[in-house]
């Protein structure tokens, strides 16, 4: 298992090193101290673009119909994991809530990659493969009533003609109000569970697409989540994600979690990029107020950087699986279930150690502390990891 990483990612991490000290840092903050997200028209996407990310790694077909591959996904389905592995950490640690405010077709684009009609990629990855402006695609799955259990979303898809009408609430979507288009996921029929569920492909604009309202966050304040309604939204058929025909043939939920093996272990290591970043903030103040002397400190310490060493590892080896084409559902759910408890730990120990200082609110330590508990919830929560794995282990089949 080779986790050696070549130059060209080798110069991207250094890239946002520099990016992250000057720019992302500083705007996370300012976010979290302001309680709003970075607006879209913000100066620092425009650089983003300029410096040629916010793109997608989808590439149109050659005329003699072989599919076309960017630098990072060559010859794999997921792309090279490792690298964006690492960048996600990287950026992470920096400030996670800046890195996901970051333009690009977002969350949907496997889902789009994997599943959608030739068509359907022309149309909506295109404008992301150098795009003119910064754009963002958004993810919308969690409805007020359905949160870990997928199967319980009561969006309704119902189908009028040629056109499909949705109606349903949707809840903590990422960058929804500023995306050009929002991967919705409804459903036929409630009673059928995940076999019932459909994607749609819904454009900023489209009528009944509305209420958008940019939710209260604990932490991870500079990108939105947003909640937003489906009034009669009349979407055309053609934006059925992957067409009928793959519904007919595949059971509609398999899409989704296609998206989330690949991303579990991505989100995974973010949370590794905050837990170093915390357990940065705690050893400089050690150092500072001369606390390395005491082998307790000094203990507590080496067991939050082994911990969060080993949870990188981890995340590594689901994302090498996923290089590999080699199934991954375990570390994928391992590796979501370790880091955030990894890097809460030491979010924790620096709260501890920095007492009355880090108590005061205005310590990057504490910002630490509030963004790191999303970790444990997005993307599948750590108990249902948990529940996963152990089903697992015993031979049950997941439900
Ligand atoms: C910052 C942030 C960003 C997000 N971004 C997006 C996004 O872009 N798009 C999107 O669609 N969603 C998004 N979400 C929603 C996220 O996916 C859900 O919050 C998550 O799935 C958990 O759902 P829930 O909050 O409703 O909790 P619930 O599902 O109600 O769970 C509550 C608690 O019960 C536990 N639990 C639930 N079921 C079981 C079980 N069977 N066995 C044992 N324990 C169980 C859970 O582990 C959890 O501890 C985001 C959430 C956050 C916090």
């Amino acid at each position: 298992m080779d986790f050696a990483i070549d130059a060209a990612t080798a110069h991207r991490l250094a890239t946002f090193d520099e990016l992250g000290r000057e720019q992302m840092r500083p705007l996370g903050r300012e976010a979290d101290r302001l309680g709003r997200p970075t607006p879209p028209d913000h100066p620092y996407f425009q650089t983003l673009i300029g410096m040629g990310f916010g793109r997608t790694r989808w590439r149109p077909k050659r005329a003699d119909g072989e599919a076309r591959t960017t630098r990072s996904d060559a010859g794999d389905k997921v792309g090279n994991s490792r690298a964006t592995l690492l960048l996600s950490e990287q950026r992470s640690y920096w400030d996670r809530g800046v890195a996901v405010s970051a333009p690009g077709p977002g969350l949907g684009e496997g889902a789009i990659i994997s599943m959608g009609t030739e068509d359907q990629k022309q149309r909506y990855l295109t404008p992301f493969i150098n795009p003119d402006k910064p754009r963002w695609g958004a993810f919308a799955m969690t409805e007020p009533g359905a949160g870990s259990d997928v199967a319980a979303i009561q969006t309704r898809a119902i189908r009028d003609g040629n056109d499909w009408v949705l109606i349903g609430n949707k809840s903590f979507s990422g960058n929804s109000s500023r995306a050009d288009f929002i991967l919705v996921w409804a459903t036929v029929d409630p009673s059928l569970g995940r076999a019932g569920h459909r994607a749609f492909l819904v454009e900023h604009g489209m009528p009944g697409l509305q209420d958008f309202h940019i939710e209260r966050k604990m932490g991870l304040k500079a990108y939105e989540s947003t909640s937003f309604r489906l009034e009669e939204c009349r979407v055309p058929g053609a934006n059925l994600l992957g067409g009928e025909a793959h519904y007919e043939q595949r059971a509609g939920f398999k899409g989704a979690m296609d998206t989330f093996n690949s991303t579990r272990p991505m989100v995974a290591a973010m949370a590794v990029g905050i837990g170093r970043a915390s357990l940065d903030e705690a050893i400089a103040f050690a150092r500072a107020e001369n606390m390395t002397g005491d082998p307790r400190i000094r203990d507590r310490l080496e067991r939050a950087a082994r911990k969060l060493r080993a949870a990188r590892l981890l995340c590594l080896k689901a994302a090498w699986l996923a290089d590999h084409r080699l199934p991954n559902i375990v570390e994928a759910s391992m590796s979501k279930a370790l880091a955030p408890t990894a890097a809460f730990e030491a979010a924790s120990l620096g709260m501890e150690l920095l007492g009355l200082a880090g108590a005061r609110g205005d310590h990057l330590i504490e910002k630490l502390f509030r963004d790191v508990k999303a970790m444990d919830i997005v993307e599948g929560t750590g108990q249902i990891q948990r529940v996963v794995m152990a089903r697992k282990l015993v031979g049950l089949p997941q439900s």
